[in-house]
């Protein structure tokens, strides 16, 4: 087992020869890291923490403030929690559990500087396999006067001691929906702001428009169709005009306005085929592969993961086609929203769809009452992050809707919720 430190010192040395390395620690690159170790040698270059964003300043921490506000918990308590559950955004497990399994740490930002060959610093690694996972980064929205306005991304949002008093959020995807139900929660004033009609613009606009009742219902001042035109200064203070003349006071400005792949340096651009393998001018350049979020394709841990798991198999062999039909698009607020498919397709598709607030299991909860959500290809409900999984696999399994309808749900789950909109789709199709 080498300490990262003894790989530094070797450089200037000769090449550190490999037979796999990876570029970047995230949920992906991890994952390829340790399932190739098991087969031959692996190097892995971190410019940051090894394990990349998810369990230290994204998906991990954002949980951990949503389900201690949903508990009522005060915010130093949250942030108490939040930092034990992200490991105090200390990689030094993560990175010990890479070198006991015989990978090679190399810290800094790695370039590819040649077929087979990256460096990190002035250390040279050669390799036959190289992949690269080096994830993305927010963008920042054009938007005049940011320069100089405390504004932060979802990583401030997610690792600051600081609670802010007016917390505006640009943004009302995923993550801006997410930051903007558990900062209300903790006590902040927030506002979300969102230029499309409604929220989570990529679905349906019944998923967004119930879920802007949800966060309305929690405080939050929801604005949707309005675009940000400008930071301004407010006395002493900030404000962001908006388009429609009004304007939104803050201590902190939240930019969750989407994210662009994070390209090291040597690659251009990064376009994968379904084994992940990276495609110059439309052909795989043999040896390179790329996954997570730096792939465009889907940005998810779980898809960073199914992108892994992909390379595994080609690199060892038996390679097979990943496949994203079944992609779960999962929001963690309350009431959540699990989506999968296509969600806003109108040609050709029957519908139906069914309240979950009709569910025997919506009776024995305190506090679920009237209309809570419906299933389409989407679903909106307590819960739905768990029990939606079954329709993820139908999906990619393309089940028929009559084995569907008719499969015994246990009583009383969510899960129930799923039948009488089968029942309908299959007498609108009779
Ligand atoms: C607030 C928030 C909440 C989220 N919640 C969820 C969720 O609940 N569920 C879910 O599935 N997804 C969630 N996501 C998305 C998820 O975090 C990403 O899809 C996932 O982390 C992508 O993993 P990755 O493999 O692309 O690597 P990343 O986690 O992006 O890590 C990439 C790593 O590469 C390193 N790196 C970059 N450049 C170089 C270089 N040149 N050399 C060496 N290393 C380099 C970086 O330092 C970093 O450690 C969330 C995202 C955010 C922002």
């Amino acid at each position: 087992v080498r300490t990262t430190q003894q790989e530094q010192q070797a450089g200037g040395a000769d090449p550190l020869t490999v037979d796999v390395v990876v570029l970047g620690t995230g949920s992906g690159g991890k994952m390829v890291a340790q399932e190739l170790a098991r087969a031959g040698r692996v190097a892995v270059v971190e410019a940051t923490r090894v394990g990349g964003d998810c369990p230290y300043v994204a998906c991990v921490p954002a949980k951990s403030l949503l389900l201690s506000a949903r508990a009522g918990l005060p915010w130093t308590a949250a942030v108490a929690v939040r930092d034990e559950a992200s490991a105090h955004r200390e990689d030094t497990g993560a990175a010990a559990e890479l070198l006991e399994q015989g990978i090679t740490v190399l810290r800094g930002a790695g370039r590819l500087t040649g077929p087979g060959r990256v460096a990190v610093g002035d250390v040279e690694v050669r390799a036959d396999v190289v992949v690269v996972g080096t994830g993305s980064a927010p963008v920042r929205p054009p938007v005049d006067g940011l320069d100089g306005a405390p504004t932060w991304t979802s990583v401030d949002a997610l690792s600051t001691d600081e609670r802010p008093g007016r917390l505006v959020v640009l943004g009302a995807g995923a993550v801006g929906c997410e930051l903007a139900e558990a900062y209300a929660g903790l006590g902040s004033e927030v506002a979300l702001v969102q230029r499309s009609g409604h929220l989570l613009s990529r679905e349906p606009a019944w998923v967004g428009d119930l879920l802007a009742q949800s966060l309305r219902r929690r405080g939050v001042d929801v604005r949707t169709g309005v675009g940000a035109k400008a930071v301004v200064r407010d006395g002493d203070g900030w404000a962001l005009a908006l388009e429609d003349g009004s304007s939104l006071p803050f201590d902190r400005l939240l930019l969750a306005t989407g994210r662009a792949p994070n390209l090291p340096a040597g690659l251009e651009e990064v376009v994968v085929d379904a084994r992940c393998r990276v495609l110059r001018d439309g052909a795989p350049v043999p040896g390179l592969f790329a996954v997570g979020d730096v792939t465009g394709v889907s940005n998810y841990t779980h898809s960073a993961n199914h992108q892994a798991r992909t390379v595994v198999a080609e690199v060892l062999g038996h390679g097979r086609d990943a496949d994203y039909s079944g992609v779960p698009r999962a929001v963690y607020t309350d009431p959540a929203v699990f989506c999968v498919g296509d969600t806003t397709r109108t040609e050709g598709v029957l519908r139906a769809s069914f309240d979950v607030g009709e569910v025997a299991r919506a009776h024995l909860v305190e506090g679920v009452e009237g209309p809570r959500g419906a299933l389409d290809e989407a679903c909106l409900g307590p819960e739905a992050d768990s029990w939606g999984a079954e329709l993820a696999l139908a999906v990619r399994a393309r089940l028929d809707v009559d084995l569907l309808a008719h499969h015994v749900r246990a009583f009383p789950t969510w899960s129930e919720a799923v039948y009488p909109a089968l029942r309908d789709l299959l007498a609108a199709r009779a």
